[in-house]
């Protein structure tokens, strides 16, 4: 076992309502739908880097809270953090892959090693904690998958071009995903949130590449705005955490969720875009068969 607080169950113990695994809840959206499931009466695995900053939820919940220390780049703690969760409880039913942070800078001023170390935040972390908590779910016939992504994973804009490709590439993974576990009886839920008021835009948690000269029209002011909107954000991550456990309560629970007026409102407005620019090159599209 890799019990890392006094309160981890030192054997295995019958869970009250549903078991919920999620990653990054030291903060933001992670620790509101911690909040969300706690009250809700289920019991909740909340992982962090640093579990100690989640006491005073685990020390209001003693019986049905347990904090267990996980960054999601660490592969090997992503099994044991999944095992030992089964192990104590007999069930994952909730995965929520949660933890994150944004990268601002232009497509050219990103380095590789940037690339990729948010791809394994963002893509290969949430994708070996899928696998290793679906074996559970498929046993169980039933389970939910979460996946915050963000607006930006469905659409982009100068600046945030790396950060988009992760949620991309998370949300393409989650489709597919979908219509496998389906007839498992599990659900996928793909979040995409807008500007919300976390900790994502301060802190220090937002990274800043390196400027080139040549970007700075388009991306300096990307560079400034979303730092300075940090405290000033019109989402609640307590009520997207409501509206999160209220899609996963329904019957059809839908595969993307947009959440906040800013992100409702830029997918609606690439839907649009991408229909009207189909429509206009149908023609073309469909003219590159072979004539026999
Ligand atoms: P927060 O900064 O409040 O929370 C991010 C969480 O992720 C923190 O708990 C942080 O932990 C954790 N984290 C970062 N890196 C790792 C890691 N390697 N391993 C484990 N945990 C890690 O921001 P949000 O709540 O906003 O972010 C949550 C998710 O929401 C992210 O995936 C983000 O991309 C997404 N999102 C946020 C939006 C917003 O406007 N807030 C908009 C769209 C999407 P630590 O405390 O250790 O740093």
């Amino acid at each position: 076992m890799n019990a890392d607080t006094a309160a981890t169950p030192d054997a295995r113990t019958e869970p009250t309502g549903r078991v919920w695994l999620i990653t990054g809840a030291s903060s933001g959206f992670g620790r509101s739908i911690a909040a969300a499931a706690l009250a809700a009466g289920d019991t909740v695995v909340a992982t962090a880097r640093r579990p100690e900053a989640l006491d005073d939820l685990i020390a209001a919940h003693p019986d049905r809270a347990v904090a267990l220390q996980l960054d999601v780049t660490d592969q090997a703690r992503i099994a044991a953090v999944v095992a030992d969760t089964a192990l104590w409880y007999g069930r994952i039913d909730v995965l929520v892959n949660n933890a994150g942070l944004g990268l601002v800078g232009a497509v050219e001023e990103t380095t590789d090693r940037e690339l990729r170390d948010l791809m394994d935040l963002h893509f290969f972390g949430p994708a070996a904690l899928v696998r290793a908590a679906l074996p559970h779910m498929r046993r169980q016939g039933s389970g939910a998958i979460v996946q915050m992504s963000s607006m930006g994973g469905r659409l982009s804009f100068p600046g945030v071009g790396a950060y988009s490709a992760t949620k991309f590439a998370l949300e393409g993974l989650s489709e597919a995903l979908a219509a496998e576990v389906a007839p498992h009886g599990i659900k996928v839920l793909i979040v995409e949130p807008g500007s919300f008021r976390t900790g994502f835009a301060g802190g220090g948690a937002l990274r800043q590449t390196a400027a080139i000269p040549a970007y700075e029209e388009l991306v300096g002011p990307v560079r400034t705005s979303l730092p300075g909107s940090d405290g000033k954000q019109e989402g609640d991550p307590d009520k997207a955490a409501a509206a999160i456990l209220a899609a996963l309560a329904a019957e059809r629970t839908p595969m993307r969720l947009p959440l906040g007026n800013d992100a409702t409102d830029a997918v609606f407005a690439a839907l649009d875009t991408a229909r009207a620019e189909t429509v206009a090159w149908e023609k073309v599209s469909r003219s590159t068969g072979f004539d026999d």
